[in-house]
């Protein structure tokens, strides 16, 4: 049995999760609470309210009751105790790690990065924080890259667009022997097809905007804490955040200093739209990879198909592990090479139904030519070391039905 399906989530408890607290009125649905600030009955509560001696709310760049439901909903996910929301994905991995890091700080990175992150590291490096890109799907290679002020290791669980899967579980384990924080970027798998806490991570983000929101039709990203780690070692805390239990100092410290004062709050309107899609996140994650299974399938038999990359395709080059990490569901991306012949902007042009769209995990089937849009930035190099060939297309899979997407693919071939 895969490490995953050991303790799935309850869709069942996920469903009615938004009424367990202060049903307002009776809604069945959480209300969107738009306020931006908050009142209170006396001084005295709103001086209590403000030095956490009393819970609520006081200004909603911190937080707000949609979100805090949204939040919720994402620990059951989880697993986690504590989630923090951000207006996207990018604000939550760029608020954890200034929130959490310092110059002369030193961390380990996948070099398989989605593209914006890989350009925020750029930025933290600049910062005075030293990065060890390393090749993730190798244990060893993280290993190698441990020193004595290695404070984080980042990876992400498939990388896009190569579908790399880096080693979770023996990350997960130099992690917990060397007592060093270990961030999951579980956008590409969901919670559907992997539990981040079974393979140790202290830290699950998410890009909102993809598979959990579901939809394309909001942005938002989230921060969740397993609670596998011991704040109580780490040296970043500030003595503000050192009090009560530790278990709460992370997530505490991310939510002032990497939202409060980074101020990359989630829109109460967004968190109300991607709450209702986390409702269908099982049905959905399970279609599109049922789609990017039989897409992957027979785009490796078609003799103008020089390479696809799939976790779900024997030929993968990390398809033993997937097949045991994640819970028999490998994902709803895939990328392949046209052979030289055949001009990739042409093919693209020749798609009647797939849409050509930068975004991921969206209802429709999404294609794009990598290297020359999403990864251009970064250049030749970089793009080599991460695998990226320059006809490389990556397409990221909808809820249509599956024949309809294969003739699609098949008459833009011929
Ligand atoms: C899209 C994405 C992000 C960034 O999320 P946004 O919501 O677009 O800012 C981060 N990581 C991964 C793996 C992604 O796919």
């Amino acid at each position: 049995m895969s490490k995953s399906t050991a303790k799935p989530f309850s869709e069942s408890k996920l469903l009615h999760a938004d009424r367990r607290s202060n049903t307002e009125h009776g809604a069945v649905r959480k209300p969107l609470h738009v306020s931006a600030t908050y009142a209170y009955p006396s001084a005295q509560a709103l001086v209590d309210t403000f030095q956490g001696k009393q819970s609520g709310y006081v200004y909603s760049r911190q937080g707000n009751p949609t979100g805090a439901a949204l939040e919720a909903q994402i620990n059951m996910l989880e697993d986690s105790h504590s989630t923090c929301c951000f207006t996207t994905g990018m604000a939550a991995i760029s608020g954890m790690m200034i929130a959490l890091l310092r110059h002369g700080d030193h961390i380990i990175c996948s070099q398989f990065l989605f593209g914006n992150t890989n350009s925020f590291m750029g930025t933290l490096s600049q910062l005075g924080v030293e990065i060890s890109f390393v090749d993730a799907t190798d244990p060893q290679q993280v290993a190698s890259a441990i020193r004595s002020d290695t404070r984080m290791v980042f990876v992400e669980t498939i990388a896009n667009p190569g579908t790399q899967v880096a080693a979770l579980e023996e990350i997960g384990q130099l992690c917990a022997q060397h007592a060093i924080l270990y961030v999951v970027d579980s956008t590409m798998t969901t919670p559907v097809l992997l539990q981040s806490k079974n393979i140790g991570a202290s830290l699950v983000i998410h890009s909102l905007s993809k598979g959990i929101g579901g939809h394309g039709n909001a942005l938002g990203g989230s921060v969740s804490d397993t609670g596998l780690f011991d704040w109580s070692t780490y040296p970043n805390i500030y003595p503000a955040y050192q009090k009560g239990d530790p278990a709460k100092w992370g997530i505490t410290q991310i939510r002032k200093k990497g939202l409060r004062d980074m101020g990359a709050t989630l829109r109460a309107e967004d968190a109300h739209r991607i709450a209702t899609g986390l409702e269908t996140l099982s049905l959905r994650v399970k279609a599109t990879c049922d789609n990017a299974l039989a897409l992957a399938t027979w785009l490796e038999q078609q003799p103008q198909i020089k390479r696809v990359y799939y976790p779900g395709l024997a030929s993968h080059a990390q398809h033993e592990r997937a097949a045991e990490v994640f819970s028999g569901l490998y994902g709803g991306l895939l990328s392949f090479e046209l052979d030289d012949t055949i001009d990739c902007l042409a093919f693209l042009d020749r798609l009647q139904m797939v849409i050509l769209s930068s975004h991921l995990s969206d209802t429709r089937t999404l294609a794009i030519p990598v290297a020359r849009t999403i990864f251009w930035e970064m250049g030749p190099e970089r793009r080599a070391s991460m695998g990226i060939d320059d006809n490389l297309i990556r397409l990221s899979l909808g809820l249509e039905n599956t024949n309809d997407l294969i003739d699609d693919f098949r008459q833009a071939l011929a």
